[in-house]
């Protein structure tokens, strides 16, 4: 089997040639297969999708409700031309998939975006033995090492705790999609989550599909902050400088970002504390991704491509750069992180 023959990367994203469709395509195509639902993946303007069911309820939300979209799940086969194509968990968000395709015996494998460590929300990463894996490195470099989940929902807990014996409301800020269902998670039982509204859509559409979420309130700005006094707020990057949080009396606010990690202890300018928690695999849970899957070929799309590729490279691993457009939802939290070191 050529690579040609099979898969091809072109200007409006990787396309499988037998079975006439992109992965998460980003200009307008006939059929796209959708990895998950942030925006550098799943895009307006296809005239057919497919993703995973808990998928569908994110996309109709984020591009919209008459999109033609059809779902599967988790490990359940179609057939498109002549291409067996199935979704398997890539533990990055609720619903995320990688999608593996199957034509002639051989076996290709599209991460995604995914992670290895289990968040207790999204079904966790499942691994797939391929052929060729097209995998992500947004967080492809050494000095990106996660502790487990549970510990950093431990040291988020502590400073619910801390805050409220000082009279402070914790705020959370992170990412509206996959980060603060996360935070949720994380400091269910430590007091009431409020969340901001476009948090409150996301979670909708993930309680539409029997996601069970932990208890949370849509904080309400119009009548004033005041009964989150004490206990818990997560908001969108967006806010973090405007003048919505400052509605908030007495809070401390910390970010919630894999882009945390390098900023070891110091202080920022608008926030109080800082906890490096992705969505994306470290460096280590994507070495073991790529090894574990025992592809003869290896595809790098986004992130640290190029470092990622040459290390695999010096494993032994035929490993190359591939030029895509996907960015990284996290993008929005390095953001603010890099403007307060100006
Ligand atoms: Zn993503
Ligand atoms: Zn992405």
């Amino acid at each position: 089997m050529s690579r040609k023959t099979f898969i091809r990367f072109t200007d409006k994203g990787i396309y499988c040639v037998p079975g006439k469709f992109y992965l998460d395509p980003w200009k307008p195509v006939d059929m796209a297969v959708i990895s998950h639902g942030h925006g550098d993946h799943a895009r307006w303007g296809m005239k057919k999708y497919l993703c995973h069911h808990f998928s569908k309820p994110i996309l109709k939300h984020r591009i919209g409700p008459d999109i033609e979209i059809q779902s599967l799940g988790y490990g359940e086969e179609i057939n498109i031309n002549g291409v067996t194509v199935s979704f398997h968990p890539a533990g990055h968000i609720v619903g995320s998939a990688q999608i593996k395709m199957v034509y002639k015996g051989y076996v290709i494998v599209f991460s995604g975006d995914y992670k290895t460590d289990d968040d207790g929300l999204s079904t966790p990463f499942e691994l797939v033995r391929c052929n060729e894996f097209i995998t992500e490195s947004t967080f492809g470099l050494p000095i990106y090492n996660w502790l487990p989940p549970a510990d950093y929902a431990d040291l988020m807990q502590t400073w619910v705790d801390q805050n409220r014996q000082n009279g402070k409301t914790s705020v959370f800020i992170g990412y509206s999609l996959g980060k603060a269902q996360r935070i949720m998670k994380s400091v269910e039982g430590s007091g009431k989550i409020y969340v901001h509204q476009s948090i409150a859509r996301l979670n909708e559409a993930m309680e539409s599909v029997d996601i069970k979420l932990p208890d949370y309130e849509t904080i309400d700005f119009v009548e004033g902050a005041k009964a989150v006094k004490g206990e818990i707020v997560i908001l969108p990057p967006a806010l973090l400088d405007s003048n919505v949080i400052k509605k908030i009396p007495d809070r401390a606010t910390s970010i919630c970002s894999g882009w945390m990690q390098v900023r070891g202890s110091r202080r920022w300018r608008s926030a109080d504390a800082g906890f490096s928690i992705s969505d994306h695999a470290d460096w280590t849970g994507l070495l073991k991704t790529v090894k574990a899957t025992e592809a003869e070929k290896v595809y790098v799309t986004h992130g640290q491509t190029a470092v990622f590729s040459k290390y695999l490279r010096e494993l032994g691993i035929d490993a190359v750069e591939l030029q895509t457009i996907f960015g990284d939802e996290e993008m929005e939290e390095k953001e603010i992180i890099t403007k307060e070191e100006s």
